[in-house]
Protein backbone atom coordinates (compact mmCIF):
# COMPACT_ATOMS: atom_id res chain seq x y z
CA UNK A 1 0.00 0.00 0.00
CA UNK A 2 1.51 3.44 -1.07
CA UNK A 3 0.79 5.82 1.50
CA UNK A 4 0.25 8.60 -1.33
CA UNK A 5 -2.77 7.25 -3.20
CA UNK A 6 -5.52 9.31 -5.65
CA UNK A 7 -8.66 7.18 -3.31
CA UNK A 8 -7.18 7.74 0.19
CA UNK A 9 -7.38 11.12 1.59
CA UNK A 10 -5.23 11.80 4.95
CA UNK A 11 -8.27 11.52 7.56
CA UNK A 12 -8.86 7.98 5.29
CA UNK A 13 -5.30 6.95 5.98
CA UNK A 14 -5.52 8.16 9.74
CA UNK A 15 -8.57 6.41 10.15
CA UNK A 16 -7.33 3.02 8.93
CA UNK A 17 -4.10 3.39 10.70
CA UNK A 18 -6.28 3.49 13.76
CA UNK A 19 -8.60 0.84 13.00
CA UNK A 20 -5.92 -1.23 12.07
CA UNK A 21 -4.53 -0.78 15.93
CA UNK A 22 -8.31 -1.31 17.20
CA UNK A 23 -8.85 -4.70 15.35
CA UNK A 24 -5.05 -6.11 15.96
CA UNK A 25 -5.58 -5.27 19.92
CA UNK A 26 -9.49 -5.93 20.33
CA UNK A 27 -9.76 -8.64 17.93
CA UNK A 28 -7.34 -10.60 16.71
CA UNK A 29 -5.88 -11.50 20.30
CA UNK A 30 -9.84 -13.91 20.37
CA UNK A 31 -9.93 -15.08 17.42
CA UNK A 32 -8.71 -18.52 17.68
CA UNK A 33 -10.71 -18.86 20.89
CA UNK A 34 -14.27 -17.43 18.82
CA UNK A 35 -12.95 -20.52 16.03
CA UNK A 36 -12.50 -23.13 18.31
CA UNK A 37 -15.89 -22.07 20.62
CA UNK A 38 -17.67 -21.62 17.05
CA UNK A 39 -18.82 -18.28 17.91
CA UNK A 40 -18.87 -14.71 17.67
CA UNK A 41 -19.92 -13.46 21.24
CA UNK A 42 -22.84 -10.74 21.08
CA UNK A 43 -21.12 -8.08 22.62
CA UNK A 44 -18.30 -8.17 19.62
CA UNK A 45 -21.04 -5.74 17.62
CA UNK A 46 -21.29 -3.51 20.11
CA UNK A 47 -17.65 -3.52 20.46
CA UNK A 48 -16.99 -2.39 17.14
CA UNK A 49 -20.27 -0.10 17.27
CA UNK A 50 -18.57 1.67 19.47
CA UNK A 51 -15.60 2.65 17.16
CA UNK A 52 -18.30 3.35 14.57
CA UNK A 53 -17.21 0.33 12.27
CA UNK A 54 -20.38 -0.59 12.25
CA UNK A 55 -21.94 2.34 9.88
CA UNK A 56 -19.20 4.29 8.38
CA UNK A 57 -21.52 4.96 5.18
CA UNK A 58 -24.91 5.13 6.73
CA UNK A 59 -26.40 8.76 7.51
CA UNK A 60 -25.38 10.14 10.67
CA UNK A 61 -29.76 10.50 11.15
CA UNK A 62 -29.68 6.20 11.22
CA UNK A 63 -26.25 6.18 13.54
CA UNK A 64 -23.83 5.78 11.12
CA UNK A 65 -20.96 8.17 10.21
CA UNK A 66 -21.70 9.67 6.98
CA UNK A 67 -18.15 8.75 6.02
CA UNK A 68 -16.55 8.87 2.80
CA UNK A 69 -16.77 5.04 0.90
CA UNK A 70 -12.84 4.60 0.97
CA UNK A 71 -13.20 4.79 4.68
CA UNK A 72 -15.31 1.63 4.01
CA UNK A 73 -12.75 0.52 1.69
CA UNK A 74 -9.68 0.85 4.28
CA UNK A 75 -12.06 -1.07 7.11
CA UNK A 76 -12.76 -3.68 5.14
CA UNK A 77 -9.11 -4.17 4.03
CA UNK A 78 -8.24 -4.40 7.59
CA UNK A 79 -10.95 -6.47 8.90
CA UNK A 80 -9.59 -9.24 5.92
CA UNK A 81 -6.31 -8.83 6.75
CA UNK A 82 -7.25 -10.16 10.21
CA UNK A 83 -6.92 -13.61 8.39
CA UNK A 84 -10.09 -14.83 9.89
CA UNK A 85 -12.90 -15.97 6.90
CA UNK A 86 -15.73 -16.17 9.57
CA UNK A 87 -15.47 -12.96 11.29
CA UNK A 88 -14.78 -10.55 8.06
CA UNK A 89 -17.91 -12.50 6.81
CA UNK A 90 -20.22 -11.91 9.76
CA UNK A 91 -19.32 -8.54 9.93
CA UNK A 92 -19.51 -7.41 6.75
CA UNK A 93 -22.95 -9.34 5.95
CA UNK A 94 -24.19 -7.08 8.80
CA UNK A 95 -23.06 -4.14 7.58
CA UNK A 96 -22.23 -4.07 4.00
CA UNK A 97 -24.74 -6.72 2.72
CA UNK A 98 -27.68 -7.54 4.83
CA UNK A 99 -28.48 -3.94 6.31
CA UNK A 100 -27.43 -2.29 3.01
CA UNK A 101 -30.65 -3.50 1.78
CA UNK A 102 -32.52 -0.65 4.74
CA UNK A 103 -30.75 1.72 3.25
CA UNK A 104 -31.64 1.22 -0.46
CA UNK A 105 -35.11 0.22 0.02
CA UNK A 106 -36.41 0.77 3.66
CA UNK A 107 -39.14 3.71 4.14
CA UNK A 108 -37.74 5.87 7.46
CA UNK A 109 -39.90 3.44 9.88
CA UNK A 110 -37.94 0.72 8.92
CA UNK A 111 -34.57 2.46 8.86
CA UNK A 112 -35.67 3.37 12.47
CA UNK A 113 -36.33 -0.23 13.98
CA UNK A 114 -33.48 -1.79 11.91
CA UNK A 115 -31.05 -0.23 10.68
CA UNK A 116 -30.25 2.35 13.59
CA UNK A 117 -29.88 -0.25 15.99
CA UNK A 118 -27.67 -2.41 13.78
CA UNK A 119 -25.41 0.19 13.21
CA UNK A 120 -25.35 0.75 17.00
CA UNK A 121 -24.78 -3.04 17.61
CA UNK A 122 -27.91 -3.80 19.39
CA UNK A 123 -29.38 -5.92 16.71
CA UNK A 124 -27.23 -8.46 14.14
CA UNK A 125 -28.69 -8.79 10.62
CA UNK A 126 -28.95 -11.66 8.30
CA UNK A 127 -29.40 -11.90 4.62
CA UNK A 128 -31.47 -14.67 3.50
CA UNK A 129 -31.56 -14.94 -0.38
CA UNK A 130 -29.72 -18.28 -0.88
CA UNK A 131 -32.36 -21.33 -1.13
CA UNK A 132 -31.11 -25.42 -1.52
CA UNK A 133 -32.27 -25.33 -4.66
CA UNK A 134 -31.38 -21.54 -5.83
CA UNK A 135 -28.26 -19.95 -5.05
CA UNK A 136 -26.37 -18.24 -8.36
CA UNK A 137 -29.65 -18.45 -9.98
CA UNK A 138 -31.60 -16.01 -8.39
CA UNK A 139 -34.56 -16.30 -10.57
CA UNK A 140 -35.32 -19.49 -9.59
CA UNK A 141 -36.41 -18.79 -5.73
CA UNK A 142 -38.89 -20.47 -4.42
CA UNK A 143 -39.60 -19.35 -1.17
CA UNK A 144 -43.15 -17.87 -1.13
CA UNK A 145 -45.24 -14.72 0.66
CA UNK A 146 -48.92 -15.50 0.41
CA UNK A 147 -50.99 -12.61 1.09
CA UNK A 148 -53.31 -12.97 3.92
CA UNK A 149 -55.90 -10.48 5.76
CA UNK A 150 -53.20 -7.35 6.48
CA UNK A 151 -50.03 -9.09 5.79
CA UNK A 152 -48.27 -11.90 4.48
CA UNK A 153 -47.91 -15.85 5.00
CA UNK A 154 -44.10 -16.74 4.39
CA UNK A 155 -43.00 -20.23 3.19
CA UNK A 156 -40.16 -21.90 2.47
CA UNK A 157 -36.30 -22.19 3.46
CA UNK A 158 -33.74 -20.50 2.88
CA UNK A 159 -29.95 -21.83 2.82
CA UNK A 160 -26.16 -20.92 4.64
CA UNK A 161 -27.89 -17.72 6.07
CA UNK A 162 -24.66 -16.28 7.85
CA UNK A 163 -25.68 -14.73 10.75
CA UNK A 164 -28.45 -16.71 10.79
CA UNK A 165 -28.74 -18.40 14.49
CA UNK A 166 -27.93 -15.16 16.31
CA UNK A 167 -29.67 -12.57 13.94
CA UNK A 168 -32.31 -10.23 15.24
CA UNK A 169 -33.70 -9.39 11.80
CA UNK A 170 -33.10 -11.16 8.53
CA UNK A 171 -33.71 -9.87 5.32
CA UNK A 172 -35.36 -12.30 3.33
CA UNK A 173 -36.23 -12.56 -0.36
CA UNK A 174 -39.32 -14.56 -1.10
CA UNK A 175 -41.22 -14.68 -4.34
CA UNK A 176 -45.17 -13.53 -4.40
CA UNK A 177 -47.74 -16.17 -4.68
CA UNK A 178 -49.59 -14.16 -6.45
CA UNK A 179 -47.38 -13.94 -9.47
CA UNK A 180 -45.76 -16.94 -11.66
CA UNK A 181 -43.47 -19.74 -10.29
CA UNK A 182 -40.08 -18.80 -11.54
CA UNK A 183 -37.93 -15.79 -13.19
CA UNK A 184 -37.34 -12.61 -11.48
CA UNK A 185 -40.19 -9.89 -11.98
CA UNK A 186 -42.36 -10.89 -8.70
CA UNK A 187 -39.44 -11.26 -5.99
CA UNK A 188 -39.77 -8.76 -3.24
CA UNK A 189 -37.84 -8.15 0.11
CA UNK A 190 -39.31 -8.90 3.91
CA UNK A 191 -37.73 -8.16 7.03
CA UNK A 192 -38.48 -10.81 9.22
CA UNK A 193 -37.89 -11.39 12.83
CA UNK A 194 -36.56 -15.17 13.21
CA UNK A 195 -37.99 -15.66 16.50
CA UNK A 196 -41.77 -15.22 14.93
CA UNK A 197 -43.27 -18.68 15.41
CA UNK A 198 -42.90 -21.28 12.36
CA UNK A 199 -39.44 -20.22 12.10
CA UNK A 200 -36.39 -22.70 12.60
CA UNK A 201 -33.31 -22.56 12.67
CA UNK A 202 -30.38 -25.07 12.13
CA UNK A 203 -26.74 -24.14 12.34
CA UNK A 204 -24.36 -25.86 9.79
CA UNK A 205 -20.76 -27.47 10.22
CA UNK A 206 -18.30 -25.97 7.26
CA UNK A 207 -14.77 -26.36 6.26
CA UNK A 208 -13.78 -23.22 7.35
CA UNK A 209 -15.22 -19.93 8.78
CA UNK A 210 -15.61 -21.87 11.88
CA UNK A 211 -16.49 -18.92 14.02
CA UNK A 212 -18.95 -17.65 11.65
CA UNK A 213 -22.91 -19.19 12.14
CA UNK A 214 -24.27 -20.20 9.20
CA UNK A 215 -27.71 -21.35 9.39
CA UNK A 216 -30.62 -23.24 7.67
CA UNK A 217 -33.77 -21.26 7.93
CA UNK A 218 -36.71 -23.10 7.74
CA UNK A 219 -39.97 -20.55 6.95
CA UNK A 220 -43.53 -22.80 8.04
CA UNK A 221 -46.32 -20.01 6.99
CA UNK A 222 -44.76 -17.18 9.14
CA UNK A 223 -46.98 -14.02 9.37
CA UNK A 224 -45.70 -10.99 8.82
CA UNK A 225 -47.19 -7.88 8.85
CA UNK A 226 -47.26 -5.66 5.28
CA UNK A 227 -44.89 -3.06 7.00
CA UNK A 228 -42.32 -5.48 6.45
CA UNK A 229 -42.09 -5.33 2.90
CA UNK A 230 -39.36 -3.50 1.98
CA UNK A 231 -39.54 -1.35 -0.80
CA UNK A 232 -42.49 -2.08 -3.42
CA UNK A 233 -43.91 -5.19 -3.65
CA UNK A 234 -42.24 -7.23 -6.93
CA UNK A 235 -38.84 -5.02 -6.99
CA UNK A 236 -36.62 -7.23 -5.18
CA UNK A 237 -35.12 -8.52 -8.03
CA UNK A 238 -34.25 -4.77 -8.50
CA UNK A 239 -32.64 -4.14 -5.10
CA UNK A 240 -30.84 -7.45 -5.26
CA UNK A 241 -28.95 -6.72 -8.03
CA UNK A 242 -27.97 -3.04 -6.71
CA UNK A 243 -27.14 -4.67 -3.78
CA UNK A 244 -24.67 -6.87 -5.75
CA UNK A 245 -22.46 -3.98 -6.71
CA UNK A 246 -21.40 -3.25 -3.29
CA UNK A 247 -20.96 -6.78 -2.07
CA UNK A 248 -18.58 -7.70 -5.18
CA UNK A 249 -16.57 -4.56 -3.85
CA UNK A 250 -16.55 -5.79 -0.73
CA UNK A 251 -15.35 -9.42 -1.54
CA UNK A 252 -12.94 -8.30 -3.50
CA UNK A 253 -11.50 -5.61 -0.87
CA UNK A 254 -11.62 -8.17 2.29
CA UNK A 255 -9.85 -10.84 -0.54
CA UNK A 256 -7.03 -8.10 -0.74
CA UNK A 257 -6.70 -7.89 3.29
CA UNK A 258 -6.02 -11.71 3.26
CA UNK A 259 -3.82 -11.49 0.99
CA UNK A 260 -2.01 -8.85 2.32
CA UNK A 261 -2.08 -11.05 5.24
CA UNK A 262 -0.95 -14.42 3.85
CA UNK A 263 1.81 -12.63 2.37
CA UNK A 264 2.64 -10.71 5.49
CA UNK A 265 3.00 -14.72 7.13
CA UNK A 266 4.82 -15.76 4.21
CA UNK A 267 7.63 -13.05 3.95
CA UNK A 268 8.28 -13.14 7.68
CA UNK A 269 8.53 -17.56 7.23
CA UNK A 270 10.90 -17.81 4.30
CA UNK A 271 12.95 -14.78 5.90
CA UNK A 272 13.61 -16.46 9.23
CA UNK A 273 13.47 -20.37 7.79
CA UNK A 274 16.76 -22.01 7.31
CA UNK A 275 17.28 -24.44 4.05
CA UNK A 276 20.47 -25.37 2.45
CA UNK A 277 22.39 -23.22 4.63
CA UNK A 278 20.34 -19.79 3.51
CA UNK A 279 17.16 -18.37 4.64
CA UNK A 280 14.08 -19.57 2.03
CA UNK A 281 14.01 -16.11 1.08
CA UNK A 282 17.40 -16.21 -0.67
CA UNK A 283 16.87 -18.51 -2.97
CA UNK A 284 15.97 -16.87 -6.31
CA UNK A 285 13.36 -19.00 -6.87
CA UNK A 286 10.87 -17.94 -3.71
CA UNK A 287 12.32 -14.38 -3.85
CA UNK A 288 10.49 -14.55 -7.56
CA UNK A 289 7.36 -16.59 -6.76
CA UNK A 290 6.95 -13.60 -4.09
CA UNK A 291 7.65 -11.16 -5.97
CA UNK A 292 5.26 -12.43 -8.99
CA UNK A 293 2.40 -12.99 -5.70
CA UNK A 294 2.82 -9.18 -4.79
CA UNK A 295 2.62 -7.64 -8.14
CA UNK A 296 -0.41 -9.37 -9.00
CA UNK A 297 -1.66 -8.64 -5.82
CA UNK A 298 -1.40 -4.93 -6.25
CA UNK A 299 -3.12 -5.23 -9.37
CA UNK A 300 -5.90 -6.90 -7.81
CA UNK A 301 -5.98 -4.42 -5.50
CA UNK A 302 -6.32 -1.19 -8.43
CA UNK A 303 -8.82 -3.05 -9.84
CA UNK A 304 -10.59 -3.26 -6.53
CA UNK A 305 -10.12 0.56 -5.74
CA UNK A 306 -11.07 1.38 -9.11
CA UNK A 307 -14.60 -0.01 -9.12
CA UNK A 308 -15.11 1.13 -5.38
CA UNK A 309 -14.47 4.48 -6.75
CA UNK A 310 -16.97 4.07 -9.86
CA UNK A 311 -19.36 3.15 -6.90
CA UNK A 312 -18.64 5.61 -4.77
CA UNK A 313 -19.45 8.52 -7.67
CA UNK A 314 -22.92 6.28 -7.88
CA UNK A 315 -21.91 5.12 -11.58
CA UNK A 316 -23.30 1.59 -12.21
CA UNK A 317 -20.15 -0.58 -12.72
CA UNK A 318 -21.73 -3.78 -12.89
CA UNK A 319 -19.10 -5.13 -14.86
CA UNK A 320 -15.58 -3.61 -12.95
CA UNK A 321 -17.65 -4.88 -9.34
CA UNK A 322 -17.67 -8.08 -11.14
CA UNK A 323 -13.77 -8.23 -12.47
CA UNK A 324 -12.36 -6.95 -9.06
CA UNK A 325 -14.26 -9.90 -7.11
CA UNK A 326 -13.77 -12.45 -9.52
CA UNK A 327 -9.65 -11.26 -9.73
CA UNK A 328 -9.27 -10.50 -6.20
CA UNK A 329 -10.91 -13.87 -5.05
CA UNK A 330 -9.40 -16.16 -7.26
CA UNK A 331 -5.96 -14.58 -6.61
CA UNK A 332 -6.49 -15.27 -2.99
CA UNK A 333 -7.04 -18.79 -3.10
CA UNK A 334 -3.91 -19.07 -5.21
CA UNK A 335 -1.88 -16.93 -2.93
CA UNK A 336 -3.34 -19.06 0.28
CA UNK A 337 -1.93 -22.45 -1.28
CA UNK A 338 0.93 -20.75 -2.41
CA UNK A 339 2.03 -19.60 0.72
CA UNK A 340 0.99 -22.59 2.61
CA UNK A 341 3.49 -24.42 0.34
CA UNK A 342 6.70 -22.37 1.08
CA UNK A 343 5.48 -23.17 5.22
CA UNK A 344 5.75 -26.91 4.27
CA UNK A 345 4.72 -29.04 7.03
CA UNK A 346 4.58 -26.88 9.42
CA UNK A 347 1.91 -24.72 7.16
CA UNK A 348 -0.70 -27.95 7.10
CA UNK A 349 -0.94 -27.88 10.97
CA UNK A 350 -4.60 -27.47 12.07
CA UNK A 351 -3.45 -24.65 14.04
CA UNK A 352 -1.18 -23.02 11.35
CA UNK A 353 -2.69 -19.63 10.26
CA UNK A 354 -1.65 -20.20 6.52
CA UNK A 355 -3.74 -23.43 7.00
CA UNK A 356 -6.89 -21.17 8.13
CA UNK A 357 -6.58 -18.63 5.63
CA UNK A 358 -6.34 -21.85 3.08
CA UNK A 359 -9.39 -23.23 4.29
CA UNK A 360 -11.28 -19.74 4.42
CA UNK A 361 -10.25 -18.09 1.27
CA UNK A 362 -12.04 -21.18 -0.49
CA UNK A 363 -15.13 -20.08 -0.13
CA UNK A 364 -14.45 -16.49 -1.59
CA UNK A 365 -14.89 -17.89 -5.60
CA UNK A 366 -18.29 -19.24 -4.59
CA UNK A 367 -20.13 -16.94 -2.30
CA UNK A 368 -21.55 -13.77 -2.76
CA UNK A 369 -21.52 -15.02 -6.49
CA UNK A 370 -19.11 -18.04 -7.64
CA UNK A 371 -16.46 -16.79 -10.43
CA UNK A 372 -19.00 -18.43 -13.08
CA UNK A 373 -20.95 -15.95 -12.41
CA UNK A 374 -18.79 -12.94 -12.26
CA UNK A 375 -17.57 -14.17 -16.11
CA UNK A 376 -21.04 -13.95 -17.09
CA UNK A 377 -21.52 -11.02 -16.16
CA UNK A 378 -18.14 -9.37 -17.57
CA UNK A 379 -19.29 -11.07 -20.54
CA UNK A 380 -22.66 -9.36 -21.48
CA UNK A 381 -20.54 -6.25 -20.89
CA UNK A 382 -20.68 -4.12 -24.00
CA UNK A 383 -17.22 -3.05 -25.29
C1 LIG B 1 -20.35 -20.09 4.51
C2 LIG B 1 -21.35 -19.53 3.54
C3 LIG B 1 -21.99 -18.35 3.84
C4 LIG B 1 -22.98 -17.84 2.98
N1 LIG B 1 -23.68 -16.74 3.36
C5 LIG B 1 -24.81 -16.40 2.67
C6 LIG B 1 -25.71 -15.41 3.16
O1 LIG B 1 -25.48 -14.80 4.20
N2 LIG B 1 -26.86 -15.17 2.47
C7 LIG B 1 -27.16 -15.83 1.30
O2 LIG B 1 -28.21 -15.56 0.72
N3 LIG B 1 -26.31 -16.76 0.78
C8 LIG B 1 -25.16 -17.07 1.45
N4 LIG B 1 -24.32 -18.05 0.97
C9 LIG B 1 -24.67 -18.73 -0.26
C10 LIG B 1 -23.75 -18.40 -1.44
O3 LIG B 1 -23.92 -17.08 -1.86
C11 LIG B 1 -24.04 -19.45 -2.53
O4 LIG B 1 -23.45 -20.65 -2.07
C12 LIG B 1 -23.52 -19.04 -3.89
O5 LIG B 1 -24.27 -17.97 -4.41
C13 LIG B 1 -23.57 -20.21 -4.90
O6 LIG B 1 -24.84 -20.79 -4.92
P1 LIG B 1 -25.00 -22.38 -4.72
O7 LIG B 1 -24.21 -22.77 -3.53
O8 LIG B 1 -26.44 -22.70 -4.74
O9 LIG B 1 -24.28 -23.00 -5.97
P2 LIG B 1 -24.94 -23.29 -7.42
O10 LIG B 1 -25.72 -22.14 -7.87
O11 LIG B 1 -25.58 -24.63 -7.37
O12 LIG B 1 -23.62 -23.38 -8.27
C14 LIG B 1 -22.67 -24.42 -8.06
C15 LIG B 1 -21.45 -24.09 -8.87
O13 LIG B 1 -21.78 -24.20 -10.23
C16 LIG B 1 -21.09 -23.25 -10.97
N5 LIG B 1 -22.06 -22.46 -11.75
C17 LIG B 1 -23.20 -21.87 -11.33
N6 LIG B 1 -23.81 -21.23 -12.32
C18 LIG B 1 -23.07 -21.43 -13.42
C19 LIG B 1 -23.16 -21.02 -14.79
N7 LIG B 1 -24.17 -20.24 -15.22
N8 LIG B 1 -22.19 -21.41 -15.65
C20 LIG B 1 -21.16 -22.17 -15.23
N9 LIG B 1 -21.01 -22.57 -13.96
C21 LIG B 1 -21.94 -22.22 -13.06
C22 LIG B 1 -20.26 -22.42 -9.99
O14 LIG B 1 -18.95 -22.93 -9.90
C23 LIG B 1 -20.94 -22.66 -8.70
O15 LIG B 1 -20.08 -22.46 -7.60
C24 LIG B 1 -23.28 -18.52 1.78
C25 LIG B 1 -22.58 -19.70 1.45
C26 LIG B 1 -21.65 -20.22 2.32
C27 LIG B 1 -21.00 -21.53 1.97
Amino acid sequence: MTPDSIYFSPEATAFRERTRQFLRSNIAPRLDTWEAERRIPRETWKLLAGEGLLGLHYPIAYGGRELPFFHSVAYLEELGRLGNGGFRGAMSVHSYMATAYLHLAGDHSQKTAYLKPAVEGDMIAALAITEPQAGSDVSSLACTARAVGDGYVIRGTKAFVTNGMQADFMVTAVRMADGPASGSGNLSLFVLDPRSPGVTRTPVEKLGWHCSDTATVRLDDVLVDRTSLLGRKNSGFLWIMKAFQLERIAAAVLAIGEIDRALELARRHTGERQVFGRALADHQVVRHRLAELMSHTEAARQLAYHAAWLYSRGTLAMSECAMAKLRATELAVEVAGQCLQLFGGHGYLADSPVAGLFRDTRLATIAGGASEIMREVIADTDL
